[in-house]
């Protein structure tokens, strides 16, 4: 239960750590391609804009002697290019990309479908599939009003645009390794953390079950001197003191019955009472008990059927599956329709894995969907009333889960208010 509570802590521990981590990759990684971005968008628009009053000079020279004058080579190393083109579309003057990334520039020129002065973040294919990133900003070269041509900028930022990913995936790393790092530590901490509501559980455990032991014996006693004063023929005791003693008995029997599921569950809690395992036949015992609980079906007049009819090896343990098969039985007849009918059924599957089943079934109240997980806890009583009057303690399905638990199945139970429960136990074999 505790190694469930600390794991439980630390994976709370963890999916915070986890938003927490992914917030800060996701905003701190978005700012700085944000930055980024924006320092690089400026760059190549006011480059462009340089290259369009420029390229007015360059016009007019065309214009006056039908040539381009020399250009300078001003190159910015090869990150940066422009081509210039007059309104017929024919180049004018460029300083070129390298020569691998020409065409696929140009290429991606010619279908540009940018507004004028705005810039682009491209994708420029090689025909080695490799890729390169570029922001190309077209704008047009105009003297006051008249339009002359168009100039196209470029930058290749390929190399930002790697680092910004080799950022990103060492920002991963940091915060996989961070991750790591803080769960194990909030495991450990969680173990602190429940230390002190350990030691409570541990000192409530013992106290019930020191308490359940050291009343069984002054419960006997009680019963026994009940007994003793009810047989003995000197003692001539009233009707009334008769029925008190009676009332008594009564009570003293469902202490007894208390008690001795308290310190089931205790000792279930401590793992003291370990299952002790033996191979045995299940529908032996599964008769034998339907047929001790005949006597009580017919006095409230229900049929009680038990269907089992082959042998059924099992390995468990024997009085455990007994105490099972009894508090199943008995709820059936407790909670069952006068005139109704229990069905005890045992059988086994064989695929995929050896399963016995062990169902039963009657056709008495029933019980409400949304408490059906409930009943099995401890305590959980759905007529308070119903139930002690029956002499019921609540602690009965607590008991069947636990048996059903430590030998690795499950129970469940299928129910209609009014029609009837079946209680369905598989225990793998
Ligand atoms: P109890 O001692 O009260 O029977 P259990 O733990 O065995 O305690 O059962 C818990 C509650 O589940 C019962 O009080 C009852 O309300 C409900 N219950 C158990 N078995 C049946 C059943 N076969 N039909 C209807 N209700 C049932």
């Amino acid at each position: 239960m505790f190694t469930k509570i600390r794991n439980h802590l630390t994976m709370v521990y963890a999916a915070v750590m986890i938003c927490y981590l992914l917030a800060f990759i996701i905003a701190s990684y978005s700012g700085l391609v944000w930055v980024l971005y924006r320092e690089e968008q400026q760059d190549v628009e006011a480059f462009a804009k340089e290259e369009a009053r420029e390229h007015v000079a360059v016009f007019r020279q065309i214009q006056l002697t039908g040539k381009p004058p020399v250009e300078d080579d001003d190159q910015n190393g090869e990150t940066i290019f422009h081509y210039a083109f007059d309104l017929a579309g024919q180049p004018v003057s460029s300083s070129e990309p390298p020569g691998d990334l020409r065409d696929a520039v140009l290429n991606s020129i010619q279908n540009w479908k940018g507004a004028d002065g705005e810039v682009v973040f491209t994708k420029i294919y090689l025909p080695d599939g490799k890729k390169n990133y570029y922001m190309i900003c077209g704008i047009r070269i105009a003297d006051s009003e008249q339009v002359l041509g168009t100039v196209f900028v470029g930058k290749n930022i390929t190399s930002y645009y790697e680092m910004l990913q080799r950022l990103l995936l060492v920002l991963i790393s940091m915060s996989l390794l961070f991750l790591f790092i803080a769960t194990f530590a909030g495991h450990l901490l969680a173990g602190r953390a429940i230390i002190p509501l350990k030691n409570s559980f541990f000192r409530q455990r013992e106290f019930v079950a020191d308490a359940s032991h050291e009343l069984r014996t002054p419960l006997s006693v009680m019963l026994t001197s009940v007994d003793a004063i009810q047989t003995d023929d000197e003692n001539r005791i009233s009707q009334f003191s008769g029925q008190v003693l009676d009332d008594m008995k009564g009570e003293i029997k469902r202490m007894t019955k208390i008690v001795a599921d308290l310190l089931t569950l205790a000792r279930a809690d401590a793992s003291a009472d370990t299952i002790v395992k033996e191979n045995f036949d299940l529908n032996l015992v599964a008769d034998k008990v339907a047929r001790s609980f005949k006597p009580l079906a017919n006095e409230k007049g229900i049929r009680l059927d038990y269907n089992g009819k082959n042998k059924l090896l099992v390995h468990a343990d024997r009085e455990r599956i007994n105490q099972l098969l009894v508090i199943l039985i008995d709820n059936a007849l407790k909670f069952g329709r006068q005139g109704g009918e229990v069905l005890l059924s045992v059988k086994q599957t064989t695929s995929p894995k050896r399963t016995v089943y062990i169902s039963v079934q009657d056709d008495g109240v029933g019980i409400p969907a949304e408490q059906q997980k409930l009943i099995f806890e401890r305590f959980y009583r759905i007529d308070k009333v119903r139930s002690r009057e029956a002499g019921g303690t609540g602690l009965g399905l607590a008991i069947a889960k636990w048996i059903v638990e430590a030998h690795s199945g499950t129970i469940k139970v299928e129910s209609t208010v009014g029609v009837g429960s079946t209680f369905i136990v598989s225990l793998p074999c």
